[in-house]
């Protein structure tokens, strides 16, 4: 029993119904009651390359999702003005890892060459085809297959739309629309029934709340704590906005863009039709309207003063619940916790949880319990490595022109282990030893873009590294560079990949 129809208790309606047969008389049913009175938070248009595998494993065809939800092609995100603030200051984390990575110490090589390009250009080929606007993939390459690693900004509207008539039409997914206004207790305190205002009370045996930040069934009824994050990452405020394109043929970046203000950032992201902006920053270190000011002014240089829309205003706790899976009932999506949406974290931990609740189905009710005390350590580790490496992207700020940036480098507001991992970066580079659980949320490489990207300085310019290691590096970069001249030249314009895709679709595999 699924509460809640956003794009959280959709995707997880869809995976769980696609692997136990939701569809056949003796499959799993699943059931999805979403409330007609409270709309879905209707953001979060960033995506990570994981919902490539969740699409396809839905069994969505790769062209349908594009045409009806507005996607187009996230290749990673570039940071503007994190480091110093000037003009100038930018660095990308794409998602195809380095040349070479795991084979050498690339950035031993990196740091020994005199002068050398910024890290993520030298070692990879996607800020190059960022830069020049290009799409992961040619005309002819398979859905969901990459000649470099992909995600998706998508339209959150139409995709909770789309999943759901997915679900309900292919999948076998129930759909009752009807507001939760009580829940019932079995004696031993699990969740029995919800009772909805006009179907009475509906049973079930799991209980997955998706019902938003309100978390109805987790933190409301069952009173699992939520543990705020707020000391670490001051974001709690956005203002979200959608810019109309001047013209219809104008490029869609296809990577997200996230320019610091004064006390927060702005993300840019571009869909087929039109831009997604919003300005998101910490209430205690400006107020709404200087945050407004900052978010026109982003927006001014794009658009006539007559096109742009008032902004959206949404209020967050960064935080999570102290556990997710209470009983019988476990909390996906904002109801098990948000944190500002720097690195496009949320649906990826969403698509996370629907595929561990999917791939590990408690048998009956006593296997359950060993289930849930298994999740819960498996996410709040994830919880605690997502909120490292978003601050990650602040400790190492040299901007000083803000209480918010200041605030930002203040050691107490650095999570332990952050703070020890930087210590021994001074000496190594992040690397597999740092990162030793099966599906970490984010890869040793990603910490290398952020931490060099950043401008960490290393101890010392030094490396005790044989030549031919060095040497064997050197290759690596070279071999980055003849595969970004190949790539530039042989992949299409995102813009025109997406319009062919409209026109004709994509091979099927
Ligand atoms: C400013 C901002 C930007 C974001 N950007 C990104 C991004 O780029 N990338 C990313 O991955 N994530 C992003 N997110 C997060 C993302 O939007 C969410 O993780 C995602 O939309 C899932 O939301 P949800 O389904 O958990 O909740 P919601 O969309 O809030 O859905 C809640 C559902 O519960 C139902 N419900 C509530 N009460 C009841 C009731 N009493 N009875 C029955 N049903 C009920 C509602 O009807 C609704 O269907 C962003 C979030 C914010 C705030």
């Amino acid at each position: 029993m699924i509460v809640g129809g956003g794009t959280a208790g959709w995707l997880t309606a869809g995976v769980i119904a696609a692997e136990h047969r939701g569809a056949s008389p003796d499959g799993l049913r699943v059931t999805v009651i979403e409330s007609p009175d409270v709309p879905t938070i209707g953001v979060g248009e960033g995506t990570w390359p994981t919902m490539r595998d969740t699409l396809r494993r839905i069994g969505v065809a790769e062209a349908d999702f594009i045409r009806e939800c507005d996607a187009s092609f996230k290749q990673g995100s570039q940071f503007r003005r994190w480091v110093d603030g000037g003009a100038d200051d930018h660095y990308f984390h794409p998602f195809v890892l380095p040349q070479g990575y795991t084979e050498v110490d690339l950035v031993a090589a990196w740091r020994a060459r005199d002068s050398a390009p910024a890290f993520a250009e030298l070692v990879s080929v996607q800020p190059h085809l960022c830069n020049r606007g290009k799409a992961p993939k040619q005309f002819a390459t398979p859905e969901y297959a990459a000649v470099a690693n992909y995600a998706y900004h998508l339209d959150a509207g139409r995709f909770g739309a789309f999943l759901q008539r997915h679900c309900t039409g292919r999948l076998g997914v129930q759909h009752i629309a009807d507001h939760v206004v009580a829940i019932r207790s079995h004696d031993n305190g699990d969740i029995a029934a919800v009772q909805l205002k006009e179907h009475g009370a509906v049973a079930g045996d799991l209980f997955i709340d998706c019902t938003g930040m309100k978390s109805l069934l987790l933190g409301g009824h069952l009173g699992v704590p939520f543990v705020s994050q707020k000391h670490v990452l001051f974001c709690d405020t956005a203002l979200a906005v959608q810019v109309p394109y001047s013209t219809a043929d104008t490029p869609i970046v296809p990577h997200t863009v996230s320019t610091a203000q004064s006390s927060g950032w702005v993300w840019d992201i571009g869909l087929p039709t039109r831009r997604g902006i919003g300005h998101v920053y910490s209430s205690a270190h400006t107020s709404d309207d200087a945050a407004e000011r900052e978010l026109l002014r982003y927006i001014a240089g794009s658009v006539g003063p007559d096109d742009i829309p008032a902004p959206r205003k949404l209020s967050f706790q960064p935080g999570y619940r102290q556990t997710f899976w209470q009983r019988n009932c476990v909390a996906v999506g904002l109801s098990a916790g948000f944190i500002e949406p720097l690195e496009a974290s949320a649906i990826a931990m969403v698509e996370l949880s629907a595929n561990w609740i999917s791939d590990q189905l408690p048998a009956d009710r006593e296997d359950m319990d060993r289930v849930a005390r298994r999740f819960n350590d498996a996410f709040s580790y994830r919880w605690s490595r997502v909120i490292d490496f978003l601050k990650l992207h602040y400790v190492l700020t040299r901007r000083t022109d803000s209480a918010f940036w200041r605030d930002n480098v203040q050691p107490e507001s650095i999570p332990g282990r952050l703070s020890e991992q930087l210590a021994r970066w001074r000496h190594r580079p992040p690397s597999r030893y740092d990162f030793e659980r099966v599906e970490e949320v984010f890869p040793s490489a990603s910490y290398q873009y952020v931490l060099y990207g950043m401008g960490f300085e290393p101890a010392a310019n030094v490396t005790t590294r044989r030549s031919d290691s060095l040497q064997a590096a050197e290759g690596y970069f070279r071999e980055a560079a003849q595969l970004t001249a190949k790539m530039l030249a042989a992949l299409p314009d995102h813009r025109a990949l997406i319009n062919h895709i409209h026109r004709h679709g994509l091979p099927r595999i």
